[in-house]
């Protein structure tokens, strides 16, 4: 296996954390990791590996940055909904020629006794929870509140990984501030406490947030849930196991063509 392989991992997911660290573990020092956030959340964290903050400067600003940091691989870990990022990360690699895998958590599954509302945005979610509920459980993220905003007869309960820097501009509210996993216990709690009668949540998928998805239904409570954006065309696994398959593949791979360049060069075989 050729040394120093610079893996580049899209982050600012959970599973991104788990893959930096379980393949640092499985590939050691043959691979140099890199894992890039945001820098939406003040306290991400910690990561295995290096960690670099801020956009890129959309998917020409991506390119740059695979050519000047030398990436062979590149993992799009990120959240399910940051649709933007990872559009731009096919842009980039394609162009670069740097080989892309998509880490996509797999989707929340419909039970029995589920009553979940299917919409297609944060527009839709916000008209449908304000016709359906008066005590409103939103878990939709701090960028995405302003559409809940205006419907200024409803009480909301609103999560968020960090407080607020200044006061939300809703008229009747309370912040939760967590980070996932939630326990199930936890959010029976929390929805009987705030006597919340509907939830909004976007289709994340993924273990650590769907505690609040049985609360709902033991409570007897319908869920708006915001529908997934549509994933980017390219190779995706559906777990951390999954992608270092897909790496170990790939790097094995490049020791391959490496071994082959050694012996066209005349060098040992
Ligand atoms: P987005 O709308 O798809 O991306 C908007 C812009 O933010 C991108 O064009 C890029 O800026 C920058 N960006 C996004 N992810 C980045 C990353 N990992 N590293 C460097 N720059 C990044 O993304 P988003 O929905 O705001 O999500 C932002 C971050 O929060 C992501 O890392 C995502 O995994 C995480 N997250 C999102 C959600 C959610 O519900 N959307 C939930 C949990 C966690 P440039 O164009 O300048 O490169």
């Amino acid at each position: 296996m050729p040394e120093n392989r610079h893996l580049l991992i899209l982050g600012g997911t959970g599973e991104a954390a788990a893959l930096a660290h379980a393949a640092q573990a499985r590939f050691g020092e043959t691979l140099s990791i890199t894992t890039s956030l945001a820098g939406r959340t003040a306290y991400p964290a910690p990561l295995t590996g290096a960690v670099r903050v801020g956009g890129f400067g959309g998917a020409t600003g991506l390119g740059a940055y695979l050519r000047a940091h030398r990436v062979d691989i590149l993992i799009d870990a990120t959240h399910p909904f940051a649709a933007t990022m990872s559009h731009h990360a096919r842009l980039a690699a394609e162009a670069a020629g740097v080989p892309r895998l998509m880490l996509i958590r797999p989707p929340w599954v419909r039970q029995a006794g589920d009553h979940w509302i299917g919409v297609p945005d944060l527009v839709a979610a916000a008209a449908t929870a304000a016709a359906l509920g008066r005590r409103i459980f939103l878990t939709v993220g701090g960028g995405d509140l302003a559409p809940f905003a205006r419907f200024r007869d409803r009480y909301f309960v609103i999560r968020l990984v960090d407080p607020p820097e200044t006061p939300l501009p809703f008229a009747a509210y309370d912040i939760v501030v967590g980070r996932g996993p939630f326990a199930l216990a936890d959010e029976t709690r929390l929805i009987a406490e705030h006597a919340i009668d509907l939830l909004v949540c976007k289709a994340s998928g993924g273990a650590a947030t769907a505690a609040k998805l049985v609360a709902a239904r033991e409570a007897g409570l319908p869920i708006v849930m915001v529908d997934r954006p549509a994933p980017e065309a390219g190779d995706s696994v559906a777990s951390v196991g999954a992608a270092l398959d897909w790496l170990a593949v790939r790097l094995a791979g490049d020791a391959t063509a490496a071994r082959g360049m050694i012996d066209r060069d005349g060098g040992a075989s």
